[in-house]
């Protein structure tokens, strides 16, 4: 059964006499939440729309451009007030929906439908809104297709402005001081964000959203469990209905029974010990029973995720992954841009190591205006083919990180390699651009470690060449095992098929942490494999010492690297290989 089938037999459930019901969305982060809802409105759905007279063609156009005016100027106020503690992705939000205010397609083309068809300040600004929301509902690539709920949540602020509402939530103030909010919305927008931080709430339930939709971003940067994509939960729900919100399995309980609610209060307060014992682990080494040291670094993909790495105690970043620097714009990020986006990574993290991945752009990451034509995108012009064929891109690329290196220790890592004439290309185009910044006398480190993703079935299979060439490995399981097993890591339809735990899969990495072990070269995963802690145990068998994830997801597998024994992991993991069986990681623990 779908979510929404779920979700619908349930509400008819509810509809017919049972007060409890269960809607199911996806979880973003994790947690439970239990209070009172507070609906968040959705103006949008509820603006007047009718014809304006002639002679109040000019005034109508005032009232539009004085309430975008309005919201601008809130938007700066906010950004400018921010409290110490908010949120680093808040600032950045803020500042695109200050862009998009500012928006001629926004802006001008509302203003053009009040003087040529004579709408409502309102309607004109939902009109144009909907062209934009279809715009973007048409993009391919998940993240820019979620920007289109930016465009979405500007225009409801903009009709509170014009509707004379200052708040865009009306917090009932008279609530049990001990009693929890849980905000329920259409979707949430990084303004309201802010004005809700000095409220009690505790979680957050939208119809919309994805796992890298703003609400999800920022409620994982709060620690506030989130659950978004429930279709129709505004709708549904009424201020004051009691909730539990379950982050981890991504579902809402409506006025759950007394025997549900114990239930889920005991499930909460186990989590709730479960974070604060993880959190003292944040300074201690990440070292196992039998005294093996182990790196925990942390993936980004835009500068800011710097901090939570530092905050979850990261030993540096693994794969900070650049591309995203260049998505969603219409141009390319100048030279001073990058290097100053590294740069404050490399500051953020201390002296840590910073391990900047050069561009990985084809397949479902594309520049704007350069929709992909190959047959097979996955196998076509990526990652460093990419780049090689446009040397002046990878060039500026590699000039910024360069001069980013002269600032802390910063690592170069070459995605998708699968020949090693692709390592020496990568090598003298590094080298010509050190001589670049020799010319202009631009300081970099002249030791800077080079290292290649290990992520094409041949590069792991044939890896004795590059272990030899470069300073370090790095594997990326995520496309390692769409290439080994022919699965496209991104079709829903093979999903099931995607399997970690392939024999070919599991040999293809063990042959590479072999192959560094003899070489002397450092190997890492920094794909999502390694973030899963039911795999620590496995991949600590199979020799790993240095992993790779989301900042989220550091304590729990730090967890379970301190109350393991690597040695006798390896045996274990080395025997299974052996017998070519799928291994079961439960028998690991015993
Ligand atoms: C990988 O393929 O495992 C990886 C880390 O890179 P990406 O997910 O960016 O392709
Ligand atoms: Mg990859």
């Amino acid at each position: 059964m779908t979510n929404s089938a779920k979700a619908n037999k349930l509400t008819q459930s509810a509809k017919a006499g049972n007060p409890m019901m269960c809607l199911y969305g996806q979880g973003v982060a994790r947690g439970y939440a239990i209070g009172r809802v507070v609906v968040l409105g959705a103006t949008a759905l509820e603006v007047s729309h009718y014809r304006i007279a002639e002679d109040q063609i000019q005034a109508e156009k005032s009232r539009l451009t004085n309430a975008l005016a309005t919201t601008q100027r809130e938007m700066h106020e906010m950004a400018a007030n921010l409290p110490a503690d908010a949120p680093r992705e808040l600032a950045a939000l803020l500042s695109v929906h200050g862009m998009l205010l500012s928006d001629p397609l926004l802006a001008d083309q509302a203003v053009a439908l009040i003087d040529e068809k004579h709408y409502n300040a309102e309607w004109a600004l939902t009109a144009q809104g909907q062209i934009l929301a279809e715009q973007f509902a048409a993009i391919e690539d998940e993240y820019l297709r979620e920007r289109g709920s930016d465009v979405r949540q500007v225009i409801e602020r903009v009709l509170q402005v014009l509707s004379g509402s200052k708040q865009v939530l009306a917090l009932n103030h008279e609530a049990d001081a001990d009693e929890h909010l849980i905000v329920v919305a259409h979707d949430i927008s990084p303004a309201d964000m802010i004005r809700l931080r000095g409220a009690r709430f505790a979680g957050f339930a939208t119809d919309l959203g994805g796992a890298t939709s703003h609400t999800a971003i920022v409620a994982r940067s709060l620690g506030v469990p989130a659950v978004v994509a429930l279709g129709h939960v505004r709708r549904l729900v009424r201020d004051g209905d009691m909730v539990v919100v379950d982050g981890a399995h991504g579902t809402i309980l409506v006025n759950p029974s007394r025997e549900a609610l114990e239930q889920y209060r005991r499930l909460q307060q186990l989590y709730l010990d479960e974070r604060a014992e993880l959190s003292l682990l944040k300074d201690v080494p990440a070292e196992t029973l039998d005294g093996i040291l182990i790196e925990l670094e942390a993936n980004i993909e835009l500068p800011d995720e710097a901090a939570l790495a530092v905050a979850n105690g990261a030993t540096g970043i693994g794969l900070f992954r650049s591309e995203f620097l260049f998505l969603g714009r219409g141009d390319l990020p100048t030279e001073q841009e990058q290097f100053e986006a590294y740069l404050s990574v490399v500051t953020t993290m201390q002296h840590r190591p910073v391990t900047i991945r050069t561009l990985d752009l084809g397949a479902d990451k594309t520049l704007d205006g350069e929709a992909t034509v190959a047959t097979n995108p996955a196998l076509g012009l990526r990652a460093i083919r990419y780049c090689l064929a446009h040397p002046e891109l990878f060039a500026t690329q590699l000039r910024a990180i360069l001069r980013a290196s002269a600032h802390g220790t910063v690592r170069i890592l070459i995605p998708m390699v699968a020949h090693m004439h692709e390592v020496h290309a990568t090598r003298a185009a590094i080298a010509s651009a050190k001589r670049e910044l020799d010319e202009r006398g631009q300081a970099y480190d002249d030791h800077l470690l080079v290292g290649a993703m290990v992520e094409v079935p041949a590069t792991a299979i044939a890896i004795e060449p590059f272990a030899e060439a470069l300073d370090f490995l790095s594997i990326g399981t995520n496309d390692l095992i769409q290439y080994t097993l022919a699965i496209d890591r991104a079709d829903n339809e093979v999903a099931a098929l995607y399997d970690p735990l392939h024999p070919a899969v599991l040999r293809l990495i063990a042959n590479t942490i072999n192959a560094g072990e003899r070489l002397g070269k450092p190997v890492a995963v920094c794909g999502e494999m390694a973030g899963d802690s039911q795999l620590t145990r496995l991949l600590l068998g199979l020799g790993l010492k240095n992993f790779s994830m989301q900042a989220q997801q550091l304590l729990d597998v730090k967890r379970e690297i301190r109350g393991a024994h690597s040695n006798a992991l390896r045996l274990k993991v080395a025997n299974a290989l052996n017998r070519a069986s799928e291994i079961d990681p439960a028998t690991l623990y015993h």
